[in-house]
């Protein structure tokens, strides 16, 4: 059975090209350094983002760990938002691999105050630890899009105060694709980003780093300790080169594919649907009235060939993507139309 996988951006499959460019390309040992594919692949992404080097990584979670370990020492303080996916979701991680203190601040919706973080940063004083790294997240898990302004207020005070500004960039292509801007102008705030391969851009495993050439130097050992250095690579650089040069071209459809999707929820009954966080391809709703079939909602739709993930704080998500077309919106509608109304 073919389902219709709304649960995550994560869920997408790789392309036919992907898998053709995966089939023929030329690999080596890039522990080496003799990855041609694999040595492509970093230097396209680093001239994308505008940045001196890049280095290939299995995951978002692993390039913002090694970012961490790569900016900072031991017991050295970050500063970050209490709801960005390096507190909420990468397992405690920062303790474990860098060793550091996170001091977070409350996000209003993904954005932080600069100004709170001026006064976060730290003094030197017997008793402080040192602040080594501010974390910013764009676009945000929560589906925003945090305004450049924001960005470049927070970077000002990186600099003022000579603290590197990390990006965790999972989705940054849709943030530029949703400012419509070149992704150089979201990437120019910070002196390190993230971002992932996999996800929206489909390809099955990868996610880049980049920064300056001496930064990358650093992450590439960090990289190695971590159990990162990978051998024959060029094989996921492949997908990783169709995913960066052809899908982020296409992000517009999957967010325009979302304000869809949403309109067309909104028609049904006792559906709520939070428009103003629709900005990239993930939509958020709440089901109004009571009904019984709320309650099992994932097994009925699952057992009509639409996979989603429970409510969160009684909020679901539903995230478009490559695979998700038009009529899989209107056979997605018009089924959870007719289990409301059961
Ligand atoms: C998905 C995601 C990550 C982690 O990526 P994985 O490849 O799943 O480890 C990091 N940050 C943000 C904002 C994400 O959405």
């Amino acid at each position: 059975m073919k389902y219709i996988d709304l649960r995550s951006d994560t869920v997408t499959m790789p392309t036919d090209k992907m898998r053709a460019e995966m089939f023929k390309a030329v690999v080596g040992d890039d522990v080496y350094g003799d990855d041609p594919t694999v040595l492509e692949l970093e230097e396209y992404a680093a001239k994308l983002v505008g940045k001196e080097a890049a280095l290939f990584v299995p995951s978002g979670t692993f390039g913002n760990q090694l970012a961490l370990l790569t900016h900072c020492k031991r017991g050295d303080e970050v500063i970050l938002g209490d709801d960005c996916h390096i507190v909420a979701h990468e397992v405690g991680a920062a303790s474990v691999i860098a060793g550091v203190q996170l001091r977070t601040l409350q996000s209003d919706r993904g954005i932080l105050n600069p100004e709170e973080i001026q006064s976060k940063i730290r003094e030197e004083d017997l008793h402080y630890p040192e602040t080594g790294l501010i974390c910013v997240e764009n676009a945000h898990s929560n589906g925003r899009v945090i305004p450049l302004e924001n960005m470049r207020a927070i970077y000002k005070i990186g600099q003022q105060n000579k603290i590197p500004v990390h990006l965790d960039g999972a989705r940054v292509f849709n943030a530029a694709t949703y400012l419509n801007v070149d992704v150089k102008e979201v990437t120019e705030n910070c002196d390190s980003v993230m971002f992932c391969l996999s996800k929206g851009l489909c390809a099955p495993v990868g996610s880049i780093l980049a920064g300056t050439k001496q930064f990358i130097d650093k992450a590439r050992k960090g990289r190695k300790l971590m159990g990162g250095g990978l051998r024959q690579a060029g094989i996921l650089g492949a997908a990783g080169l169709v995913a960066l040069k052809e899908m982020t071209q296409r992000l517009d459809k999957d967010h325009k594919n979302a304000i869809l999707l949403g309109e067309k929820l909104s028609t049904i009954p006792g559906i709520e649907v939070n428009f103003e966080d629709i900005h990239i391809n993930m939509v958020y709703f709440n089901i109004r009235v009571p009904h019984k079939n709320v309650e099992n909602l994932e097994e009925i739709l699952y057992s009509k060939g639409i996979k989603i993930n429970p409510p969160e704080n009684g909020l679901l998500r539903f995230v478009t993507h490559y695979w998700i077309t038009e009529e899989d919106i209107s056979y997605i509608v018009d089924t959870l139309k007719e289990v409301l109304s059961n």
